[in-house]
């Protein structure tokens, strides 16, 4: 059952976002945006072609300009019925004709002849770009998400409401799934519970679900094997994907029976390393802050080599994208951002635990949009 809600944005939200991006890029040194099928596009103008193929679809952003959707002539009529239509030229090229020349004819003039750079989706084709740069060799090119890291990352309200559904769809999802069987049945059992669970509760994608058993709890991208969970195992469970367009991510690890005393420390190690992440969130504050306090918890009980990565990532249109919580990121936290606080254990060859919810940055400081239990669940 997929369960869909209409997208509460309009034409002019769009449009404010595509004005806000070129001005931002402006403000980048760059002469404007190329953006590519996927989340950028998605976020500035609600348009996701039901194919991303060979030919070119391309919003081109140039600031002081109407920004120009450059599409295939038979995908036309369904980039027309997008919600950011209204805000957009259509620039419709037919098979047999070369897209870059017109495209290039879009970038041209903004750097009054001077080698002009473009941000550029990440996820844009290579044989798009090689043949833009073919046809004007004197432009550049820079990583959108290198050049614009912050573009998507501060959410309005109605981005947050969105993300908090998704976030509560994801906690039903984990209330459901620690009253299934674990003992005895497949990691990949779980796992398609897990899929099931969070389509009924209004996921339109399922982006990934994590069921990491005993030994393969320490690998964080284990994702799903055949093993057999056994009594006595820890079991990561993590999982997330797309409601309303809007992102979920959220990990807790259970144990099938009654754990260990080691098992019960490295858990409550984790949990408090996980607080520590959150109670780190405010305004203006690095997000590499929020890094050092969860690492820095789990550091101190003598785990520290067994915490083999970043703290977190932001989520949004997708579930993994900027702002990163890594050592070296100097970013402040901006009321309205939305990431991950996500630390580990990961002890080779025995098990691993991580416990994660999404975090959105207040006024004062930081709201969870993940609320079920942080304790160890016991399950069957
Ligand atoms: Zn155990
Ligand atoms: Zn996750
Ligand atoms: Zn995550």
């Amino acid at each position: 059952m997929t369960v869909s809600t209409p997208v509460p944005f309009t034409a002019d939200d769009y449009r404010a976002r595509m004005e806000r991006a070129a001005r931002t890029a402006a403000e980048a040194g760059l002469a404007g945006l190329l953006v590519a099928p996927g989340p950028d596009l998605v976020w500035l103008t609600g348009y996701a072609p039901t194919a991303t193929t060979e030919r070119l679809t391309l919003l081109v952003l140039v600031p002081g300009r109407d920004p120009v959707l450059v599409v295939p002539a038979l995908e036309a009529p369904d980039a027309a019925k997008a919600t950011g239509a209204p805000a957009l030229t259509l620039r419709d090229w037919t098979d047999g004709k070369d897209p870059y020349a017109a495209t290039a004819d879009l970038l041209r003039g903004p750097a009054g002849g001077r080698e002009a750079s473009f941000g550029i989706s990440d996820n844009a084709w290579a044989m798009h770009l090689l043949a833009l740069q073919k046809a004007l060799p004197t432009t550049s090119y820079a990583s959108l998400t290198e050049a614009l890291p912050m573009l998507r990352a501060v959410k309005n309200p109605a981005e947050l409401d969105l993300l908090a559904a998704a976030g509560a769809a994801a906690d039903a999802t984990f209330e459901e799934i620690r009253g299934v069987a674990f003992g005895g049945r497949r990691e990949s059992d779980v796992a398609a519970d897990l899929a099931g669970l969070l389509r009924r509760f209004g996921h339109s994608q399922v982006d990934f679900t994590i069921v990491a058993s005993g030994p393969n709890g320490a690998n964080p991208h284990h994702e799903v094997g055949d093993r057999r969970i056994e009594r006595g195992d820890m079991v990561v469970l993590d999982f997330g994907g797309l409601k309303d367009g809007y992102g979920s991510d959220t990990s807790r690890t259970v144990h099938v029976g009654e754990p260990t005393d080691e098992e019960r420390r490295v858990h409550n190690l984790v949990r408090e390393a996980q607080e520590a992440g959150f109670a780190a969130v405010r305004p203006g504050v690095a997000c590499q802050e929020v890094d050092r306090a969860a690492r820095a918890v789990i550091a101190d009980a003598g785990y520290g080599e067994y915490f083999i990565h970043r703290t977190g990532h932001g989520i949004g249109v997708t579930t993994h994208e900027p702002p990163y919580m890594i050592e070296g990121e100097e970013q402040p936290l901006v009321p309205g951002m939305c990431f991950s606080v996500e630390p580990g254990v990961y002890l080779p060859g025995r098990f691993g635990v991580r416990i994660e919810d999404i975090v959105t940055v207040t006024a004062t400081g930081g709201r969870r949009l993940n609320d079920t239990t942080r304790e160890m669940v016991i399950v069957d």
